[in-house]
C-alpha cells in the first residue's frame, strides 16, 4: 500500500527558490536550469486550470479522516519453548501480532495492537496519512506551478523594505 504513491502529474520539480528581487535577472540568465517550458504554463487559462485544480485538492484534503503517522508490522516470534510447535523448522512463529511503529525524537515507539476492529482503525488511520502526504505533494507541485504562471504584477512583497538592497529596482 505504502509503494503505491504515483506521480503521475507532469510538473517537473522547478526551481522556485526565494522570489527576491534579484529573481527575474537570475530567472533569465539560467533558463537552461530553471526548464521554464516544463513548468510554465501557456497563459491565463492555464493559470486558472492550475488555480482550479488547486481548489479541488484542497477540497479533498478536507475530506481526509483521521490520521496518524506510523507503519504497521506484522510480528510473529518463536516462543523458545521446545516442545512448542513453533520450534518445528518452517513453522512461521506465534501471532502475528500487529505493531504499530512511530519514529519520534530519535525513539522508536511501538503500539501493540489487536487483530479485529481497532487494528483496522488504526491500519486506516494510518492510510489517511499516506493521502494526506500524497495531497500535500500534488498541492505544492500545483502550487509552484501556479507561481511560475502568475504574472508579475502586483509590487513584491520585498519591495519598500527598508532592509533590503535597495539600489537594484529594475535590474541590468
Ligand atoms: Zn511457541
Amino acid at each position: 500500500m505504502a509503494g503505491g504513491v504515483a506521480t503521475h502529474r507532469g510538473v517537473r520539480d522547478t526551481f522556485v527558490g526565494v522570489l527576491d528581487r534579484g529573481w527575474l535577472r537570475a530567472y533569465s540568465e539560467s533558463t537552461n536550469t530553471f526548464r521554464v517550458g516544463d513548468a510554465v504554463p501557456d497563459g491565463p487559462d492555464e493559470l486558472a486550470e492550475l488555480e482550479r485544480r488547486r481548489a479541488e485538492l484542497y477540497a479533498e484534503m478536507g475530506r481526509v479522516g483521521d490520521f496518524r503517522r506510523g507503519s504497521l508490522n506484522e510480528v510473529r516470534r518463536k516462543c523458545g519453548k521446545p516442545n512448542c510447535a513453533c520450534a518445528a523448522p518452517g513453522h512461521p512463529g506465534h501471532g502475528p501480532q500487529w505493531n504499530l511503529t512511530r519514529k519520534a525524537a530519535g525513539r522508536t515507539r511501538t503500539v501493540h495492537l489487536r487483530p479485529g476492529p481497532e487494528l483496522e482503525k488504526a491500519r486506516w488511520e494510518v492510510a489517511e496519512y499516506q493521502r494526506f502526504r500524497d495531497l500535500v505533494g500534488q498541492v505544492t507541485e500545483v502550487n509552484e506551478a501556479i507561481c511560475d504562471a502568475r504574472p508579475v504584477t502586483l509590487p513584491h512583497p520585498g519591495d519598500g523594505d527598508p532592509s533590503g538592497t535597495g539600489g537594484e529596482k529594475g535590474g541590468s
